[in-house]
């Protein structure tokens, strides 16, 4: 799994006409033929035909059901040397940790099934944006972070050191959680890694996740946004939120959020206005100063009906297709430093039906991505212009 695959199968010859008949003169199972009538393969190979030639599939090309489980069956590559060493436009990084929910747990197995919920593999093709991502990017699994349970301060710093290490290389880091926590670290490691460089976010969730602290802890899954800005990680009129709605924040955390020059778009706004006008909003706030955009995705701004599977989950949400629309549009527009997709909770999800949704904002985000480096524009930090390079490659 450590290397880049090729992308097209072995071609073995056609099978022969002796397709599962024995070729032993008997049908009697008590014959046993002599492994010496048979060659290499064996006797019992040699009677039902398993010593043909079939095609061999590497494991980038075998179905994802098969095998370890990564990615998209994209190489796992944890190693920031050999990111480095690869060029690696995009690196993908669990963050398996679900220790700061206030509700329902387990997003810790979200990494997993997010990675686990595709059914398309190899070179495959983005009809929504007419790219073959793969082909394009360098993209690979990085792992996760290393997390152990009930260690909350220990696994937001070993989040925080993995996305740094990863967005370091000049990777892009895509990072599946995981409770809406991580985002403090992640999105810190991100603004670490951009230095001299600003970061905006723009966020989507129910909630807007700017708690002072939830029963006297600074760290929980509703309060990350707020430690992002207290930190000055990101500006607050750089931090844009979609798709806020239900019975949360109250009013003092509201006027806190406008102290800050916060920005928020409320799902009622999305319902009189339409999605795409007020991404395209988001996306003009968001950069008003920043130089990149890391974007978050808590798949409960979808509804429920949708995304069940998730820790606080609140009816009245995005579709489906709006969410991964606005994802096409906000990366294909900016440059985005990093992104992250949480709270997915596989124990409450059906049919993996809120797994797919988060897998496919990541698909969707990488699609856009090649679309940019297709046309000639650099995608990793730090990386060149690819219009040289694209010219110079036979394709
Ligand atoms: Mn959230
Ligand atoms: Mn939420």
């Amino acid at each position: 799994m450590s290397k880049r695959p090729p992308r097209t199968p072995r071609i073995g010859t056609v099978p022969d006409a002796r397709a599962l008949r024995p070729s032993s003169p008997s049908q009697d199972p008590a014959h046993r033929p002599s492994s010496t009538e048979s060659g290499r393969a064996g006797a019992f190979a040699g009677m039902w035909g398993w010593d043909r030639e079939f095609d061999v599939y590497d494991d980038f090309d075998l179905p994802t059901y098969v095998g370890p489980t990564t990615f998209s069956n994209l190489p796992w590559v944890t190693d920031p040397a050999e990111l480095t060493a690869r060029s690696v436009d995009v690196a993908i990084v669990g963050a398996p940790f679900d220790d700061m929910v206030t509700h329902r747990p387990g997003a810790r197995f979200g990494p997993r099934a997010i990675r686990e919920a595709q059914n398309s593999s190899g070179s495959i093709n983005s009809l929504q944006l007419d790219v073959r991502p793969f082909d394009e990017l360098t993209v690979v699994d990085s792992g996760d972070a290393n997390i152990v349970p009930a260690r909350f301060d220990r696994g937001h710093a070993m989040i925080y050191r993995k996305v740094l290490e990863v967005a370091g290389t000049g990777a892009i880091p895509i990072v599946l959680g995981g409770d809406h926590s991580i985002t403090w670290p992640s999105a810190s490691a991100v603004a670490e890694a951009r230095r001299p460089g600003t970061i905006g976010i723009v966020h989507f969730d129910a909630h807007a996740d700017t708690a002072p602290d939830s029963y006297g802890q600074l760290a929980g899954h509703g309060s990350p946004m707020r430690r992002l800005i207290e930190s000055g990680a990101v500006l607050g009129k750089n931090f844009v939120q979609v798709g806020l709605r239900g019975y949360w924040p109250p009013v003092d955390v509201l006027e806190w959020m406008n102290e800050q020059g916060m920005r928020w778009h409320l799902m009622t706004e999305i319902e009189e206005r339409g999605a795409e006008a007020v991404i395209d909003d988001a996306i003009t706030e968001a950069l008003d100063g920043a130089d990149a955009i890391y974007l978050s995705v808590d798949i409960d701004v979808v509804d429920p009906g949708s995304a069940p599977g998730t820790g606080t989950p609140e009816p009245g949400g995005l579709l489906p297709r709006e969410l991964l629309r606005a994802v096409r549009r906000i990366v294909g527009k900016v440059e985005l430093a990093g992104m992250d997709i949480v709270e997915v909770s596989p124990p409450y999800d059906w049919a993996e039906s809120t797994a797919m949704i988060a897998n496919r904002c990541a698909l969707e985000a990488i699609s856009a991505l090649a679309v940019k480096h297709r046309a000639g524009n650099a995608v990793r930090f730090g990386g060149c212009p690819v219009r040289g390079r694209r010219t110079a490659r036979a394709r």
